[in-house]
């Protein structure tokens, strides 16, 4: 395709849509169409995706069964905006959410339905702490990411979005996160004392919310015991523990709930992006019991559950999740991007590169953004949609569909392989 038919495809975008449009930048062709790993441009150009819509997409795009079964919901007239109404397409979705995830992990969660986006589901968790503890400060982790909205953005580190709010982003203490001094600090000791510690000037919060893996900070795994030692602290210190599982949950780093490894029972945790399997938008507050102080209609919306997502969401847990195939699959599949990873970053030793991540959600540290961002350019030319990650933009980050076959993952690594040695 000549550059002149490429731009011309572009500039209603150029010319219509807000400055603030980003992916269109990173990927300049106009996507039209996509099946599992695969996304079609509207010129026929093919590419694989490694990017999933930035976890949206674990099951892939278009999974012919969740369409099926939308399509039948629709054909049947079934409800599709109900404000948060009792539907069946509700019902169904909570007790197969009860059954084939909570029940079998000896947990037990309300559920609670916020927009339908995860800064929706931040915004409520936060709100909903403050109400039940009495306190209103809180503490996030360096690097992390939780969204845009106000609430969401004040638990959020990277400058660039903070500096973006217009009004200064408060009530948040930021504590450093695992790994964040070096493999050999535990920094859960520093929360501890500082917690502990009458004089230190950090007040005790409502609530700690954390990832346990960070995604859009640049894919940093924290280990399990140190994962354990926050949920220690917050039972200690009497501090709500919200775990934001939206990016790395629904299966990503290879079980359901990306802290199932370390045995967590958080009093929050939130989830979003894959929850509704088919792309739809659908935010989910796992909460519990005695933490349900809501009075009714105090948190409210127009748009509280979206019924089609619900009905393609029951359909994925009982696709993926009443067995272990897809865990073990996740597992496989991470191994073989990791060692790929380890590969090109030993083939390329004056650069420097780095692997990182758990399961499926891995990270290739190029150590500059600027270095990233010519890899990423130049897999894209080749291909590969793939994005970038981190405080500088310096990681990228390989998020392919769980359920990617081995070809297709094979070719997108071979891309972005050829592309570190074209680029570093
Ligand atoms: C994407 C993301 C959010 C925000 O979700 P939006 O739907 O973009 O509002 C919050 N937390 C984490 C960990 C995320 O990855």
């Amino acid at each position: 395709m000549s550059n002149e038919s490429k731009s011309n495809s572009l500039s209603a975008f150029e010319s219509l849509e807000s400055n603030v449009r980003f992916y269109s930048r990173s990927f300049p062709v106009v996507f039209a169409k996509a099946a599992g790993a695969i996304l079609h441009d509207e010129n026929g150009c093919e590419f694989i995706d490694f990017l999933s819509g930035s976890g949206v997409l674990n099951y892939g795009h278009n999974d012919p069964y969740f369409l099926d079964e939308a399509t039948q919901y629709l054909r049947s007239n079934g409800m599709i905006h109900g404000l948060d109404m009792a539907t069946p397409a509700k019902r169904n979705f909570m007790e197969c959410f009860d059954a084939i995830i909570l029940r079998p992990r000896g947990l037990k969660y309300k559920f609670q339905f916020p927009g339908p986006t995860g800064a929706n589901a931040v915004e409520a968790a936060l709100k909903l702490a403050r109400n039940a503890t009495g306190r209103h400060g809180v503490i996030s982790f360096t690097n992390g990411f939780h969204g845009m909205s106000l609430g969401a953005l004040a638990v959020t580190g990277n400058r660039y979005y903070r500096d973006a709010a217009g009004i200064p982003p408060a009530g948040v203490a930021f504590m450093p996160y695992d790994g964040y001094w070096g493999p050999d600090d535990d920094t859960s000791e520093y929360l501890d004392k500082v917690l502990a510690d009458a004089s230190s000037g950090v007040d005790l919060p409502a609530a700690i919310i954390m990832e346990t893996v960070q995604a859009e900070g640049g894919i940093n795994p924290a280990r399990k015991e140190w994962l354990q030692s926050i949920e220690r602290i917050c039972r200690n210190h009497g501090i709500l523990l919200i775990v934001d599982d939206i990016q790395a949950g629904c299966g990503r780093t290879g079980n359901f709930f990306s802290f199932d490894f370390a045995g967590l029972s958080p009093d929050i945790v939130l989830l979003s992006k894959s929850l509704s399997g088919s792309g739809l938008p659908l935010s989910l507050l796992l909460l519990k019991s005695e933490l349900d102080v809501w009075r009714p209609g105090e948190h409210s919306g127009t748009f509280r559950g979206n019924n089609l997502a619900f009905v393609t969401g029951a359909a994925a847990l009982r696709k993926y999740w009443t067995n272990d195939r897809l865990s073990a699959r996740v597992t496989e599949t991470g191994r073989i991007i990791s060692e790929r990873l380890h590969q090109v970053s030993q083939s390329n030793r004056a650069n420097r590169l780095s692997v990182r991540g758990r399961g499926m959600m891995l990270g290739l540290d190029c150590g500059t953004g600027e270095l990233a961002e010519r890899i990423v350019r130049k897999a894209f030319e080749e291909g590969l949609v793939v994005e970038r990650c981190g405080a500088e933009d310096q990681v990228i980050k390989v998020l392919p569909p769980l359920t990617i076959d081995e070809q297709t993952l094979q070719r997108g690594l071979d891309i972005l392989h050829k592309s570190v040695q074209a680029r570093a």
